[in-house]
């Protein structure tokens, strides 16, 4: 079936595709309730992967948009394991701005990510972005792990509980964790990364775009995500407060929203990690954002259903778009950072 997905008729990737599209432009924008106490799977709410881009759609997406962008430029940075293309949104308007890397599915089962980023880059062609492109650099990596946001991979995946015509799975087809090889760099998906992203380019912010599970809690409500600048002891004070304004664009845009309600992510030392490892690699500030939810799992507490879409994807965006400008504009040099020391850290019984 995963693999009958990826060589599907013409036919019916127009329709998927088609649903993509209207994925990418409907766009969550109210101010509802706080998603603390949001919807929940708990068994009773369609997860359905078919809503959701496939690979095919993606890099069908992308040479449009590249068609239509001056702008933008299209690169193909290397092959997954099963040898799709893995692609490189390139804004590069000048080479004395900063430039800020966005990086999502390392994990290929936490795609909302993608459908953001997707919506993010087409909505750079709008004229109106034209002046904020002449100050800062742009890279987007969609999606790092097709293979594994396609289900094509050597490994089973019995159990998964996603509805439709793939399933979804963190591995890359070889069944790593990519997210743990940024030192050994044992992969192609990961090696294409750091030869032809990180090395080829002077990046100076990176946001490592990913989704948690569902149950973490912040002062009794649930999260809408969590966020962690790097924590590995290879990289300087210096560093980690870059990394910090980071995070304080992104906490006090998505914040202020009433819908967003961030805790500090738990997360690791270990510089195999993306966000430790490339802060510690090339000087990269850095932060991750795992978004609440994964889109496919075999344990029920780590999928959300559809309901939440449009926030999560509307969270991505902001994500992005707020840290563009900001570090287009020069404001980021001024992000208090002082949030920092009162985050609560998230956890399932906070
Ligand atoms: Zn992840």
């Amino acid at each position: 079936m995963r693999r009958s997905s990826f060589t599907r008729s013409a036919r019916t990737t127009t329709a998927a595709l088609t649903g993509a599209l209207l994925l990418t432009g409907a766009l969550f924008t109210g101010t509802a309730a706080a998603v603390g106490e949001g919807p929940d799977y708990r068994g009773n709410e369609t997860i359905n992967t078919s809503i959701l881009s496939t690979y095919d759609d993606v890099a069908r997406f992308l040479k449009d948009q590249d068609a239509k962008q001056d702008a933008m430029e299209l690169e193909v940075i290397g092959q997954t394991v099963k040898g799709r293309d893995i692609h490189l949104v390139k804004y590069l308007s000048n080479p004395d701005n900063p430039t800020i890397l966005y990086l999502a599915q390392q994990h290929g089962n936490e795609q909302l990510t993608t459908e953001a980023m997707l919506h993010t880059i087409k909505s750079l062609g709008s004229p109106s972005k034209a002046s904020l492109l002449k100050n800062v650099n742009i890279l987007f990596i969609p999606m790092f792990n097709a293979d594994g946001a396609m289900g094509d991979v050597n490994f089973p995946l019995d159990g998964y509980l996603a509805k439709g015509e793939r399933h979804l799975t963190r591995y890359n087809a070889n069944e790593v964790d990519l997210n743990r090889d940024h030192v050994a760099k044992e992969q192609p998906e990961t090696q294409a990364l750091h030869e032809n992203v990180l090395r080829a380019y002077d990046v100076d912010y990176a946001i490592d775009l990913h989704h948690q599970g569902t149950q973490s809690r912040v002062n009794g409500d649930l999260v809408s995500g969590s966020i962690l600048y790097p924590t590995t002891p290879d990289v300087s004070p210096e560093l980690v407060e870059k990394s910090k304004r980071l995070g304080s664009v992104v906490y006090h845009n998505v914040d202020r929203t009433g819908w967003g309600h961030i805790g500090r992510y738990d997360g690791g030392s270990a510089n195999t990690i993306g966000r430790n490892g490339m802060a510690a690699e090339y000087g990269i500030a850095t932060l991750l954002f795992e978004m609440r939810g994964m889109s496919d799992h075999e344990y029920a507490p780590y999928v959300l259903g559809q309901k939440s879409n449009g926030y999560l994807i509307r969270q991505s965006v902001l994500t992005m778009e707020a840290t563009i400008k900001a570090v287009a504009d020069g404001s980021i040099d001024q992000a208090d950072t002082s949030f920092w020391d009162t985050l609560p850290q998230q956890c399932n019984t906070c």
